[in-house]
C-alpha cells in the first residue's frame, strides 16, 4: 500500500495530539505518534487500528536528549522522515515568578522550545530534498497575552512563534510552510486540574462562553497542512472562542 504522506505528531496519546491523530487517521497517511510511556503508545495504536490506518507509536521524552537521539536514529533507520510534522507535545510546570525554580524554567523551555528546535533541525533535510514540508507548532494564547504563573511556558511559546517566523523565511523557497496554532482554553488533561470556579470565570469571559474542544483545534491543524492552505506560512492562527482578539 502506498501512502499519500507520512505524518508525525508528538504527544499523540492524549488531548489535542490524539484528536489530531484521529483526524489524520481518516485518510491515507502513514501515522507516527509519540508518547512518553507504553500506555500512551497503546492509546496511539488503538486509534490507528480502529481506523484501519497504518502507522506506529514511538516512545519519546522531549526532556531527555538520549530519548531524542534514539528517536532520530529510529526514524532514519526505518525511513520514517515525515512530510507533515506536528510539534504538539507539551506540559506545564506553573509557579509564580518569584518562586519559580530553575528546573521548572528549564524543563518547560526544554520540552517546548528546545525540543522543537532539535526536531525540526533533524527532520527538515528530507523535506528540503523533496521540496515539500508542512510544519505546525503548537503555541498558546498565553504567548500573546501573558499568564500569571506561566513565565516559563509563555517564554517558550513566544520563542516557538518567533522561531517559526524565521524558519518560514528561511525555507519558503523550498515549499516548506511553518505555522503556529495558538489555542486558548481547551478541554484536555492540561486544563482539567484548574479549579472549577476559575474555569467558570474564564468561560464567562470567552465570547463563545465555553472552553474549546480538542477536535476543533485538530480541524485547524489539519486545514493548515492541506492543499487549501498552501499559501499560508509564518503565521500564528489563534483558536480561542474570542478570548483574545
Ligand atoms: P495534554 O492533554 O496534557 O497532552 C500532552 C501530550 O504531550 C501527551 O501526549 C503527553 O504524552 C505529551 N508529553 C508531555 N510531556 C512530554 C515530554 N516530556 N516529552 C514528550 N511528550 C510529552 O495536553 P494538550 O492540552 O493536548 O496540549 C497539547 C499542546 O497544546 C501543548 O503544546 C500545549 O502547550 C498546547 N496548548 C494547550 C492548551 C489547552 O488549553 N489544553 C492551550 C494552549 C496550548 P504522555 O501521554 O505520554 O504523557
Amino acid at each position: 500500500m502506498s501512502f499519500e504522506k507520512k505524518v508525525l505528531i508528538t504527544g499523540a496519546s492524549r488531548g489535542i495530539g490524539k484528536a489530531i491523530l484521529e483526524s489524520f487517521a481518516k485518510q491515507n497517511f502513514y501515522l507516527i505518534g509519540t508518547a512518553t510511556s507504553e500506555n500512551g503508545i497503546e492509546s496511539i495504536q488503538e486509534v490507528i487500528s480502529s481506523n484501519n490506518s497504518s502507522g506506529e507509536g514511538i516512545v519519546l521524552d522531549l526532556n531527555n536528549d538520549e530519548s531524542l537521539e534514539r528517536f532520530f536514529s529510529y526514524l532514519k533507520e526505518k525511513d520514517l522522515y515525515p512530510d507533515v510534522l506536528i510539534n504538539n507535545a507539551g506540559f506545564t510546570k506553573d509557579n509564580i515568578f518569584l518562586r519559580m525554580k530553575d528546573d521548572e524554567w528549564n524543563d518547560v523551555l526544554n520540552v517546548h522550545l528546545n525540543a522543537q528546535f532539535k526536531i525540526i533541525k533533524n527532520l527538515i533535510k528530507p523535506m528540503l530534498k523533496k521540496k515539500f514540508g508542512r510544519i505546525i507548532n503548537l503555541s498558546s494564547a498565553a504567548a500573546a497575552i501573558g499568564n500569571k504563573g506561566q513565565a516559563n511556558y509563555v517564554a517558550a511559546k513566544s520563542g516557538i512563534e518567533a522561531m517559526s517566523k524565521t524558519l518560514a523565511r528561511e525555507f519558503g523557497l523550498k515549499n516548506i510552510t511553518i505555522n503556529c496554532v495558538a489555542p486558548g482554553f481547551i478541554d484536555t488533561d492540561m486544563t482539567d486540574n484548574l479549579d472549577q470556579d476559575y474555569k467558570n470565570l474564564v468561560a464567562s469571559q470567552i465570547p463563545l462562553q465555553r472552553f474549546g474542544k480538542a477536535e476543533e483545534v485538530a480541524d485547524l491543524v489539519k486545514f493548515l497542512t492541506s492543499n487549501e492552505a498552501d499559501y499560508i506560512t509564518g503565521q500564528t492562527i489563534h483558536i480561542n472562542g474570542g478570548l483574545f482578539m
